[in-house]
């Protein structure tokens, strides 16, 4: 096969030369601002633009992301390890291929097709997740293919698709916000994680609604609420069947909504009647007072929504907590209607279209179903396969990092750091170590690619053309500014690449027009149908919101206005008992420890941490906890802590505050190694959407033996270890 280099088909467009400013999106979360890209004297140069969702505002993440550009540890050419224990060293990209392909060979013909697994990334694009799913089922023949947004909106997803008979983060654009009379939003800070989406709520408040937050912790979005829940992390369902409760109780149901366009209420009411307010008290630790007005600030407006995020997500719990949610709104009537409804903050840059196109193991591009007979059918035509050629459903994301060693022995992970971002990172650790083969496509030597057997160095943000698709659903175009460097190959040629190695005869294109071409015609009649939807109308409309079945369809901004997408268009109730977290408090483990974000960071830090203004803005890892609890347990500012779980222990320093639940402690979740909250975190799984317990698990916390600067790296992880 001819050996493809960096000039060829990256995409079907040349990179534009000059001083001409480029109209791209930010490479971090769901949010997508719009952002334009020019090329100064000092270097590459980002400037917020005034795009529908964020209006001219950046976070400083997407302010300095342009420095990603020119990181010195780019990685520019494959590495390859000859024999564990050696260190990776500079390899062509035709040894790096075919020390995968032989790799894939021998691990399929000993112990079947199904012993290598796929991982891949929420921030690849539409057209990467596209064919990575397709590679995955064709090319190499396995069911097991999942990506890391199981770890953050599977159970909202879930929840959706259950209630509404689809998932679409938001069913309804950012621009409905502001005219809702009241939103509560359970378990998010996104005045921290997406700070340009706070001038909707804002814009909200001027307006006269309500905001009510609910979360463990009193963030910065918490502060601007009307009503603060400062409730026991684990505890969301029992919240929200108490809302429920007081909602029957005070005859704020719209009984009119729910015999017209809903099913399955009955047996929900009979559940929350005993969640009367003192018993959620009990549980939730929120005042009942409280628990009443929320639910009259939701139930006495004309247009309410509930929006959930991972804190309500992250549990074993994760989708019968977002069930529980969406009873409360269909119940109030809030469901279908214009500036109302149930909604999930996305939180990776391509959450969404990550989970539309394939990635998971159990979904075909349009969101089709893998185990239906009829869309096996429709895409195997399209990729010009046998139905029956097509595996089954695979392992979810954890189950399959979870059988590394036994029935998976070979794992691709493309942009993805799972050494940092799986929960239990002691066990992870130990199953890489059993692989025969782990390949990694990264741009930099992630916590991740310094345990591989192959590191392919692949193209960031700016360097590619594709397509995202944000948290309302809107697919936009994210346009290549400039040329990769020497040596770096798009995801796109490295499947191709690969697959013709393995002898596929499918279609792999490399460029990524062609592959959207592809993806449209694979997704149409899905129910996540991207058939009308090209470049051009994208470039022309500020993105089109997705089901857009043809070219003169206009997109839908919102879903379920005249019907739910279920088979008789009526939304389903699911009766939830509050079930309580994996792993609870108890003599030995007296605390529960929390995990997530910070404004300077996003997800395992791979990126930000290169990023010199946010490292030094937040450079480690370290752990919160309520003045009270730290005076009882003798800890003082700047301390060192230990914490330690059923799973392991980490020193970090202490933060002390009045901000967080005294029965609480919280840790984000950006740095690996040493200080990786996921040394901590429980991988119990939600039966549904098989996300892990990131949000609620027993903790021991005791001061130290450690000094800070001297006993503990400042970032953790392991050392470099390149040739
Ligand atoms: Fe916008 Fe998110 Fe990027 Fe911040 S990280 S600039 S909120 S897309």
């Amino acid at each position: 096969m001819a050996t493809l280099t960096a000039a060829d088909t990256i995409d079907d467009r040349p990179a534009r030369s000059g001083a001409q400013a480029v109209q791209t999106h930010c490479p971090y979360c769901a949010l997508q601002c719009g952002m334009t890209l020019d090329e100064t004297e000092q270097g590459w140069r980002v400037s917020a633009r005034d795009f529908p969702t964020n209006k001219g505002g950046l976070c400083r993440k997407g302010w300095s992301a342009a420095s990603l550009l020119s990181a010195p540890d780019r990685l520019t050419t494959p590495l390859v390890r000859d024999r564990r224990g050696m260190q990776l060293r500079p390899a062509s990209w035709d040894e790096a291929l075919d020390r995968i392909k032989h790799g894939i060979l021998a691990i399929q013909r000993q112990h079947g097709d199904d012993a290598v697994g796929v991982f891949g990334g929420g921030g690849l694009t539409n057209e990467k997740a596209y064919l990575l799913g397709k590679f995955a089922r064709v090319a190499l023949g396995t069911a097991n293919i999942d990506y890391n947004g199981r770890f953050c909106m599977a159970s909202g997803a879930a929840g959706s698709q259950r209630a509404f008979g689809v998932d679409r983060g938001l069913p309804f654009p950012l621009s409905d916000i502001p005219l809702a009379g009241a939103i509560l939003l359970q378990g998010g800070n996104p005045a921290e994680t997406m700070p340009p989406i706070m001038q909707y709520f804002e814009a909200q408040r001027e307006q006269g609604g309500k905001l009510i937050v609910a979360d463990p912790r009193r963030t910065a979005t918490a502060r601007m609420a009307q009503l603060h829940l400062q409730l026991t992390p684990g505890t969301d369902a029992a919240l929200a069947n108490g809302l429920l409760h007081v909602a029957m109780r005070d005859r704020l149901v719209d009984t009119e909504f729910v015999a017209a366009r809903t099913t399955g209420f009955a047996a929900v009411q009979r559940i929350c009647k005993s969640y009367w307010p003192d018993r959620v008290e009990r549980i939730t630790g929120v005042p009942a007072p409280l628990v009443e007005r929320a639910a009259h600030m939701l139930g006495e407006v004309s247009s309410a929504m509930v929006l959930t995020a991972r804190g309500a997500e992250q549990q074993s719990h994760g989708t019968d907590n977002v069930s529980a949610f969406i009873n409360l709104v269909l119940a109030l009537g809030q469901a279908g209607r214009p500036h109302a409804g149930y909604g999930c903050l996305t939180g990776q840059g391509n959450g969404q279209g990550g989970r539309e196109h394939g990635q998971k193991a159990d979904q075909l591009p349009g969101y089709r179903k893998i185990d239906n007979p009829r869309h096996r059918a429709e895409v195997a035509s399209v990729w010009g396969v046998d139905p029956d050629s097509l595996p089954r459903p695979g392992l979810s994301a954890c189950e399959l990092l979870g059988a590394m060693g036994t029935g998976i022995r070979g794992l691709i992970v493309m942009a993805c750091n799972v050494l940092a971002s799986a929960p239990d990172a002691e066990q992870v650790s130990t199953g890489l170590g059993r692989l025969d083969l782990l390949v990694v496509a990264d741009m930099f030597l992630s916590e991740t690619a310094q345990r591989a057997d192959v590191v392919l160095p692949i193209t960031q943000w700016a360097e590619e053309d594709g397509t995202m698709t944000n948290l309302e659903g809107r697919v936009l175009h994210r346009r290549r500014a400039m040329d990769p460097p020497e040596g770096v190959w798009t995801d796109l040629q490295v499947m191709q690449a690969l697959a013709g190695r393995l002898g596929c005869s499918a279609r792999f294109d490399t460029g990524s027009r062609q592959v959207f071409a592809e993806l449209r015609r694979a997704s149409a009649g899905g129910a996540a149908d991207y058939a009308g939807i090209s470049y051009d109308r994208i470039d022309a409309e500020d993105g089109v919101f997705w089901p857009c079945p043809d070219e003169s369809h206009p997109g839908t901004p919102r879903l379920f206005l005249d019907r739910f997408a279920t088979e008789d268009g009526r939304a389903r109730f699911h009766p939830v008992e509050y079930r309580g977290a994996a792993e609870t408090p108890d003599r030995d483990f007296p605390y529960v420890l929390t995990t997530g974000r910070l404004l300077s960071h996003y997800q395992t830090g791979a990126q930000t941490r290169r990023v010199a203004e946010l490292a030094e803005a937040e450079p480690g890892a370290f752990v919160e906890l309520h003045v009270d609890t730290a005076r009882g347990l003798g800890i003082g500012r700047g301390d060192m802590v230990r914490l330690t779980t059923r799973r392991g222990s980490i020193d970090v320093p202490a933060r002390v505050t009045r901000d967080i639940r005294m029965d609480t402690v919280f840790v984000p979740f950006h740095w690996a190694g040493r200080v990786s909250a996921n040394l901590l975190t429980n991988a119990a799984l939600d039966p549904v959407s098989r996300i892990p317990e990131f949000k609620a698990c027993a903790v021991h916390v005791q001061r130290s033996p450690l000094r800070a600067s001297a006993d503990v790296p400042r970032h953790g992880g392991p050392k470099q270890d390149v040739a």
